[in-house]
Parts: C-alpha cells; sequence; structure tokens
C-alpha cells in the first residue's frame, strides 16, 4: 500500500549567511501493507514528524520515492497532493487539533462539507461514526467541553469520516494520560480490526508502539526494523 525509497530530506536553519543545514532523512526506505498497524519510533528531533509530513504531501522531499496505491506521489503539485491527500489520508494528531467554536458534529462532518456531500447524507455518516467511536452523547458539545480522550476520538471520528484507507496519527495519545491512551489505543486497534484502516502511529514511547503489529525504527536518519509482533 506505501513503498518509500530513497527518501531524503534537508532542512536549513537560521540567519542568512550563518545557516546550518541539518539532514534529518539520509534514505528511508519501507513498506507497508493494507490492513497493518506500524509504529515508527525514535527519539524527539529524529525525524518522525518530518517523515509524516512528506509522506501526506505536506511537505516535499529533496529526493526520493513515495508510491502509494500504485501511484508515485513525491512529485506531485501541491494541488494534486491536496487532492490524493483527501482521498487517501486521515490525520490524527497529539494535540487534537479540532475547532473550538464548532460542535463535536459540526467538527466530524467537516470533511465531508469540504468534498461537497449532501447534508442528509452527511447527517447518517456522522451519526455512525458518532456511534463507533462512542461519542452519541456528546454531539452537540464544543471541544472544550470534552476530556481529553473524548476530544482525541472527536479528531479520529473526524480522520475516517470520508473512509481514508490511511490514517497517519503522530503521537496520537502524547497528551493523555495512561487510562485514556489505553482507550485510545484500543479504540484504533477496533478500527483497525473492524473497519480495515491502515494506521501508521508514530511515538517515542514503547508502550503505544506495542499495538503495532511492525515497529519501524528512526535512528540517524534512517529507518530500521520491522519487526513483527507476535500476538
Ligand atoms: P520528531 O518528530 O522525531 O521529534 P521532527 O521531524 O519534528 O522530529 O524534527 C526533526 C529535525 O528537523 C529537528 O532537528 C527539527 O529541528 C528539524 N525541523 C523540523 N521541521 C523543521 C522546519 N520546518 N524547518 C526547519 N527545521 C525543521
Ligand atoms: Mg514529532
Amino acid at each position: 500500500m506505501i513503498k518509500v525509497d530513497s527518501l531524503k530530506h534537508t532542512f536549513t536553519i537560521g540567519k542568512k549567511g550563518k545557516e546550518n543545514r541539518v539532514e534529518v532523512l539520509k534514505g528511508i526506505n519501507f513498506n507497508i501493507e493494507s490492513k497493518e498497524i506500524v509504529a515508527i519510533v525514535g527519539k524527539s528531533g529524529s525525524g518522525k514528524s518530518t517523515l509524516l509530513q512528506i509522506l501526506a504531501g505536506f511537505l516535499k522531499a529533496d529526493s526520493g520515492s513515495i508510491i502509494i496505491n500504485n501511484t508515485e506521489i513525491a512529485h506531485f503539485s501541491e494541488k494534486e497532493s491536496a487532492a490524493f491527500r483527501m482521498n487517501h489520508f486521515g490525520f490524527v494528531f497529539q494535540n487534537f487539533q479540532l475547532l473550538p467554536g464548532q460542535t463535536v458534529f459540526e467538527n466530524i462532518e467537516l470533511p465531508l462539507k469540504l468534498k461537497g456531500i449532501r447534508q442528509p447524507v452527511r447527517k447518517k455518516k456522522v451519526q455512525e461514526i458518532l456511534k463507533k467511536v462512542g461519542l452519541m452523547e456528546v454531539e452537540d458539545h464544543y471541544p472544550n467541553e470534552l476530556s481529553g480522550g473524548q476530544q482525541q476520538r472527536v479528531a479520529i471520528a473526524r480522520a475516517m469520516i470520508t473512509n481514508p484507507p490511511i490514517i497517519l496519527a503522530d503521537e496520537p495519545t502524547g497528551s493523555l494520560d495512561s487510562q485514556t491512551e489505553q482507550d485510545i489505543l484500543l479504540l484504533i486497534q477496533q478500527l483497525n480490526k473492524n473497519e480495515g484502516i491502515t494506521f501508521v502511529i508514530i511515538t517515542h514511547d514503547e508502550e503505544v508502539a506495542s499495538i503495532a503489529n511492525r515497529k519501524l525504527r528512526m535512528s540517524d536518519g534512517f529507518l530500521v526494523g520491522g519487526t513483527k509482533y507476535a500476538f
């Protein structure tokens, strides 16, 4: 489903004339199969989020190949990236990134609105998803009226509302206490099993990584490993 080959990226940091070049990705290779949960682990600053930004097409790599469902996307224009992203990826972030002025229902509905889906269809779809993530009672609440775990459920619901085959999650439990973290990880496993969603989870936490089918480690600009966990 995802095939990345020789991906390289260098950032130029600092004031003009005194710039530093930081080689963050030095030649990344990996494959992800459909319906896997893959964890990308590594210490802070090792380039995990950069890799995710590049996979999603928010950032262009300096070189290398990214093939998703048989399509080479590394050289896409911004417009092509945006369209591809809308049909292939959902996103979940550490800080939830919900719209504070919109209710739970409206936050989840938004990607469907952007796709031009009609209101009755949107309503039915959002109701289905609210049930799947366990948020039926709070659909008219605003994000600041929810717990962290509930907010992350809203973000997951929003990420999956357009049925993307892949959800990219960057430290999805990084802001949650350990019990809530377990709840969210269980939800991710359920959605993977029942809905067949492929998850790429970025984390610095080995315990979070242990729910994955495979773990890839970012180390000195390279991605190593791929150990299968036995269940
Ligand atoms: P991680 O997610 O593993 O903590 P990041 O991918 O966020 O790591 O960052 C990797 C390195 O790239 C860091 O040294 C960071 O300072 C640098 N970096 C990340 N984003 C940018 C950017 N937009 N501009 C310049 N440097 C960046
Ligand atoms: Mg990061």
